[in-house]
C-alpha cells in the first residue's frame, strides 16, 4: 500500500517536472521569436543589410541624429557619408550641406568641404544675411555672411595715442589697446616700431570707402577687396590695420621683419592674422598682412596652433 503511494507521487512530479521544462522552452522560443522580429525593425538591423559594419554603425549612431539615420535605411552604402562625419570639425547641423556641396564639387578634399560649409561658403556672398550677436564681445563674427547694423557702436572706444598711430581721433576697443600696447613694447625690445594705420571705423566711413571702390572698378572687384557697409570688421572696433615704421604700404607690408615678428607673437597677445594667404575661399578676402583682430590670448593661440580662420573657429566653437 505504502509503495503505491509512493510511486503515485513520484509519477506526478515527473509529470509536473516535464510539464515545467516544455513550458520553459515554450516561453523561451517565443521570447526569441519576439526579440529577432523586435531586432530585425531596429535600425542597426537594416544599416548592417545595407552592408554598414558595426563598427560604422555605432560612429553613424554617435555622429548623427536617430531621424537622420532613419533617412539611411532607404539608401545604398554611403562611403563619402563615412568620411566626412569624421572630420575634426563636422557639425551634424550641416549634414545635409556637406553632402550637397560634395555632389556639386566631387573633387573638392573633405577637409575643405567642412570649412567652406561651415562658414557658409555654400551661399553666395551678402545673399546668406546674418544679423551678428554682438553679445559675443571680443569673439563677435564680421564678414561676408555676418553683419552689424548701421547703428552699431562699440561701447567701451579709447583714443588712441599718437604714439601708436600717426595722427589724432582714432579709436579702437579698450581691450584692443590694452592688447596692443603689451604686443607694441614687446616688439620695440626686438627692434620692431609697429604703427596703427586704420582702426574703428564707423558705418558711414564703410559706406564711403566700399562706394569710392565701387565707383571706380566695379562692385565685383570692390568686393574683392573692401568690405560693403555693416561688414568691414573696422565697424567692431576690434580690429586695426598695422604698418611698422620702416613698412608702410599694403605692398610691401608682408616683406618686412614686423609682419615676421607679428606672425610669430601677436597672438600671445590675443591677435590673430585675419585673413591670411590661402584662405581667401574661406574669409572670403584678398590676404592682408596688415589687418590684425584682437579676439583675445586664448581663441588667439588656437587659431595659432590649428592654422584654421576665425570664421570657422566662430562656426565650430561658438555658434554650436
Ligand atoms: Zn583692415
Amino acid at each position: 500500500m505504502k509503495k503505491t503511494k509512493l510511486k503515485l507521487k513520484k509519477k506526478t512530479i515527473m509529470i509536473f517536472i516535464a510539464i515545467f521544462i516544455f513550458l520553459s522552452i515554450g516561453i523561451y522560443a517565443s521570447v526569441k521569436i519576439y526579440q529577432n522580429i523586435q531586432y530585425k525593425k531596429t535600425n542597426e538591423y537594416k544599416l548592417l543589410n545595407i552592408g554598414y559594419t558595426l563598427e560604422e554603425i555605432d560612429l553613424l549612431e554617435d555622429k548623427l541624429d536617430n531621424e537622420y539615420i532613419d533617412t539611411l535605411i532607404n539608401k545604398e552604402k554611403d562611403d563619402y557619408l563615412l568620411t566626412i562625419i569624421q572630420e575634426k570639425y563636422f557639425l551634424k547641423r550641416n549634414i545635409t550641406r556637406y553632402l550637397e556641396y560634395h555632389e556639386k564639387y566631387e573633387n573638392t578634399n573633405p577637409s575643405l568641404v567642412i570649412a567652406l560649409v561651415n562658414t557658409n561658403n555654400d551661399y553666395k556672398y551678402y545673399e546668406h544675411d546674418i544679423d551678428t550677436d554682438t553679445s559675443k564681445e571680443e569673439l563677435l563674427l564680421v564678414n561676408k555672411y555676418y553683419h552689424l547694423t548701421e547703428d552699431y557702436v562699440p561701447e567701451d572706444l579709447v583714443k588712441v595715442s599718437n604714439k601708436y598711430y600717426y595722427g589724432e581721433n582714432h579709436q579702437v576697443r579698450e581691450k584692443l589697446y590694452n592688447a596692443f600696447i603689451n604686443m607694441w613694447n614687446a616688439a620695440y625690445k626686438e627692434d620692431i616700431y609697429l604703427i596703427m594705420n586704420s582702426t574703428y571705423r564707423e558705418y558711414s566711413e564703410q559706406l564711403n570707402v566700399y562706394k569710392d571702390y565701387e565707383r571706380s572698378i566695379g562692385s565685383i572687384e570692390a568686393d574683392k577687396i573692401a568690405a560693403r557697409a555693416g561688414y568691414s570688421e573696422h565697424q567692431t572696433g576690434l580690429a586695426i590695420d598695422v604698418f611698422s615704421t620702416k613698412y608702410t604700404t599694403t605692398s610691401n607690408f608682408k616683406d618686412s621683419d614686423a609682419y615676421l615678428w607679428l606672425k610669430k607673437n601677436a597672438y600671445k597677445y590675443g591677435f590673430i592674422e585675419r585673413y591670411p594667404e590661402d584662405k581667401e575661399n574661406i574669409t572670403g578676402f584678398q590676404a592682408e598682412a596688415w589687418h590684425w583682430r584682437y579676439v583675445g590670448v586664448e581663441v588667439a593661440t588656437y587659431i595659432q596652433e590649428n592654422k584654421i580662420t576665425f570664421d570657422e573657429y566662430y562656426a565650430y566653437f561658438i555658434e554650436k
